[in-house]
């Protein structure tokens, strides 16, 4: 185990997939700790009804893509990072250039093909990656690596037939908050090469107010990252399917 981080915390880039709910505060959390470059990538614009959850924007940005929104506020926060951005979605044919170079990338998406794209892309791409989501009282945060430890493939094979939408399911603005937060030191550690969470799952219950920290085991015959890989590139039919997940 590497738990002594060599790669100075200024010098790390990290790429935020979704700046909503979890990623907001994620994006703030990376940034005050002094990461040197942040890419935000979204599709979205900024909704009213979102803003109680949506840390880093205001009154003020309603209508503003999400990604430029999230921009201006960073940088009043801290004028020396450097943040870049990317207003669309993750794509199979776009996301290997967007994560390449970065040393972690967070998933703060809301939907599952763009969990499992990004799980896949980051495997192929050799960068580590949080997959983090919030659904109701209920936050996980998963660490995969692509070297010694689990993916998200090893813990959800494949996408799902059919889950909660978010919308109906709904979801708790403080479970947001503590999610981002868990997602961003994971991903600090991570992207300064230390590999301590690698191939954990953090669960927090916002009801009892429990952590927990889990070991996901790897799987041998995971698709991904399994003795016999069998997704070794990124073809599109792969990420048809069901809707949100956090
Ligand atoms: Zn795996």
């Amino acid at each position: 185990m590497n738990t002594s981080p060599d790669r100075p915390l200024s010098e790390c880039r990290v790429v935020l997939v979704g700046t909503g709910g979890v990623g907001a505060p994620c994006a703030i959390a990376l940034a005050e700790a002094g990461i040197g470059e942040l890419l935000l990538v979204d599709e979205d614009r900024v909704e009213i009804e979102n803003l109680h959850r949506q840390l880093l924007f205001g009154e003020e940005d309603v209508g503003a893509s999400k990604p430029e929104a999230a921009r201006r506020s960073l940088e009043r926060r801290r004028a020396d990072l450097r943040v870049q951005t990317f207003r669309g979605r993750a794509l199979p044919s776009t996301v290997r250039a967007l994560i390449r170079g970065a040393h972690a990338v967070v998933d703060a998406t809301d939907n599952f093909p763009s969990r499992f794209l990004l799980a896949d892309a980051c495997h192929l791409e050799r960068v580590a990656v949080v997959h983090a989501a919030a659904i109701r009282w209920t936050g996980t945060a998963l660490c995969a690596a692509p070297e010694g430890a689990s993916c998200y493939r090893c813990l959800f094979e494949d996408l799902p037939g059919a889950a909660p939408d978010c919308a109906t399911a709904g979801i708790v603005g403080p479970v947001c908050g503590v999610v981002g937060g868990i997602a961003a030191e994971m991903a600090l550690l991570a992207a300064q090469g230390n590999d301590e969470f690698h191939g954990r799952i953090a669960t927090y219950d916002g009801r009892r107010d429990e952590h927990r920290l889990i070991a996901v085991p790897a799987r041998r015959s995971c698709p991904l990252c399994g003795n016999e890989p069998t997704i070794v590139d990124l073809v599109e039919t792969r990420y048809i399917g069901a809707a949100c997940a956090a």
